[in-house]
């Protein structure tokens, strides 16, 4: 359908079961949208040699001493530095591990129900340094070295799966000042806590409910045609149907799994080197914009009649519009840039060049 023809049309997704507008009205044209200011919050004036530590930057190499403590690394391929990725503690944690985990259920007591209630702020809060380098985005390293960064996530999220207490891990980047991020360097985290968080329960909620009317994976079941970017032999990546936010990204499995933690080496590879391509694709196409990404997985301790329909992906939003009144009052999007149209333009540019 051409771009001029379109009118506003609502639509909801099988996983989230989110709706959204897509009014075209309500931007020029869809490669009219670009981020307008530089996505870095504070890289300050660095000196000219890239590779040597900012001066107030903790996560850069050199100044190991002025984080929190370091949980593991990964070691360089070469002697060029002592490590390639740290992951450490958050110095600031939102949920803290020193503090008593809320007590198991008693057997046979019933799940907390609907209402108030409070529970201890216990829970782990990591910082994933993705390189040691300040000048370094995520996206200029190499396929392996992206690979690296998410075997990382792999590794530690198995790690905290460990803890009795542990219920779910939200593993996320911000990238960019408007995207939530406070450092420059590039770096994500993830969050462990003692709870299933909301935007969980409803995202297995929908995607049960399709099973159990349609015997189907939502995830699975995704029509790729025209809202496809770019694929390899184990991901999609896909521009979703019923996109929240403009030129928003999908990179999905294509073989049925719950579970982002139990990635192999070989599939990790390959997704780096996806994800490193979207990135640049975003990059190339929006101006360096603020971005952040999310990848939703299973809670730990799924029920195996759950496994048919939990499908992890990792989702990647731009943030090229703020949040109103609208969207704060309904839960409900308005996005001016149908995916077809953001496919489209995504899937035509070439990042050799
Ligand atoms: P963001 O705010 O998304 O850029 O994430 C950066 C995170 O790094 C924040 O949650 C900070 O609390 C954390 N952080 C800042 N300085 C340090 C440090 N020296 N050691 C460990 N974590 C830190
Ligand atoms: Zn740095
Ligand atoms: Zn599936």
């Amino acid at each position: 359908m051409a771009e001029a023809s379109r009118t506003s049309e609502a639509r909801r997704d099988a996983v989230f079961g989110r709706w959204v507008i897509f009014s075209p009205a309500r931007s020029r044209r869809p490669t009219d949208l670009k981020s307008h200011g530089p996505a870095n919050p504070s890289p300050g004036p660095g000196p000219d040699d890239g590779n040597a530590p900012r001066p107030s930057c903790p996560f850069c190499l050199g100044r190991e001493s002025e984080c929190a403590p370091e949980i593991f690394r990964v070691p360089a391929p070469d002697a060029s530095s002592p490590w390639r990725i740290r992951v450490i503690e958050n110095l600031f944690p939102a949920l803290r591990r020193d503090v008593e985990p809320p007590p198991p259920p008693e057997e046979g007591e019933e799940p907390v129900g609907a209402g108030e209630c409070a529970v201890r702020g216990f829970g782990f809060h990591d910082v994933v340094i993705e390189t040691p380098r300040h000048d370094v985005r995520l996206w200029d390293l190499d396929a392996e070295g992206v690979g690296d960064v998410l075997l990382a996530y792999a590794r530690r999220v198995r790690q905290l799966a460990e803890h009795p207490a542990v219920k779910y891990v939200q593993v996320f980047k911000n990238h960019g000042a408007s995207a939530g991020a406070s450092m420059a360097h590039s770096h994500s985290q993830m969050i462990g806590t003692p709870f299933v968080p909301p935007s969980v329960t409803s995202r297995l909620n929908c995607m049960k409910e399709v099973f159990e009317r349609s015997g189907k994976c939502s995830l699975c079941e995704i029509q790729c045609k025209d809202i496809l970017v770019s694929e390899t032999r184990n991901f999609s990546a896909i521009v979703p149907f019923a996109a929240s936010y403009p030129f928003e990204i999908w990179i999905i499995p294509r073989e049925h799994s719950s579970f982002f933690h139990k990635i192999d080496q070989d599939k990790v590879l390959d997704l780096g080197s996806l994800l490193k391509n979207i990135l640049e694709k975003l990059c190339k196409q929006l101006n360096d914009p603020p971005f952040n990404y999310m990848i939703h997985s299973a809670p730990f301790g799924l029920s195996s009649s759950c496994m048919p329909y939990t499908h992890w992906f990792l989702q990647i939003v731009p943030q090229l519009s703020v949040t109103g009144g609208f969207e704060m009052g309904s839960g409900c999007y308005i996005n001016p840039v149908f995916p077809e149209d953001a496919a489209k333009i995504l899937r035509e540019i070439d990042c050799s060049i």
